[in-house]
């Protein structure tokens, strides 16, 4: 199981498929990409099996810059399509990818999300559906929510998100699953391990537990649980593309 993310100047499919390819050999039973296209349209694609079936299901006419992607190894839910990830919140404005297992997501849903229909067996759709409804009914900003959500959560997340209201931006945050931030000319990404964006790019960036990351094509911005900004320097990556 593993995650991806890109934001940049290529073509986003075609890049968070190859890092799903290089990542099958952490086990999956399932897939999926949700890229947003130059018009700023989302686009989810998911299947049940292999990435090549994934891939067949993308539609080629989809020409997008930014996306997320994530091989999934079922921890609650069986693996169908439905329970696949990405998933997203009842709006699809919130669209996520999460490695892992959330230990409390039955106490969160019976607390916060009552009212709220859930459309997976997933412990990971109560953490996108809870971004939307703290947006909605505290008027949190996206990066708000997200902290917010992520300070309820008991249990190990690698997580990816994306607010179709802001295309240009991807946000990530991670807690005792490995997350890497890579950094390229014109582009980041995301990745649970080198391997997947090594073809990308050799520059990478580690993400602690308890922080957040914020990246755009041109830059990456990390801040601690506390909100204050961390500088990190990037490592060069030896493995061979
Ligand atoms: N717990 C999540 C699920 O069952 C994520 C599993 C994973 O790490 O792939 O969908």
């Amino acid at each position: 199981c593993g995650i991806v993310g890109y934001i940049g100047n290529k073509d986003a499919k075609e890049i968070l498929l190859n890092g799903l390819n290089t990542l099958e050999y952490r086990g999956y039973d399932s897939a999926g990409i949700y890229v947003t296209d130059d018009q700023q349209k989302g686009h989810l694609f998911k299947a049940k099996g292999r990435i090549a079936t994934l891939r067949e299901s993308v539609d080629d006419q989809v020409a997008a810059h930014s996306g997320i992607g994530h091989t999934r190894w079922a921890t609650h839910g069986v693996p169908s399509v439905e329970n696949a990830h990405p998933h997203q919140s009842n709006s699809s404005r919130f669209t996520i990818v999460h490695n892992g297992v959330i230990e409390n997501f039955a106490e969160l849903r019976d607390l916060y999300l009552t009212d709220v229909s859930l459309h997976s067996d997933t412990d990971t759709e109560i953490i996108v559906q809870l971004i939307e409804k703290l947006t909605e009914t505290e008027n949190l900003s996206t990066l708000e929510a997200f902290k917010k959500t992520l300070s309820f959560l008991k249990g190990s997340y690698a997580l990816a998100l994306v607010d179709n209201q802001e295309p240009d931006v991807l946000y990530a945050a991670k807690n005792k699953s490995p997350l890497l931030l890579g950094t390229g000319a014109g582009f980041n990404v995301i990745c649970s391990d080198a391997m997947a964006m090594i073809k990308e790019t050799k520059h990478f960036i580690e993400l602690m537990d308890g922080e957040v990351a914020v990246l755009t094509e041109e830059e990456i911005t990390i801040q601690n649980s506390e909100g204050k900004t961390i500088e990190r320097a990037s490592y060069t990556a030896e493995l061979d593309a």
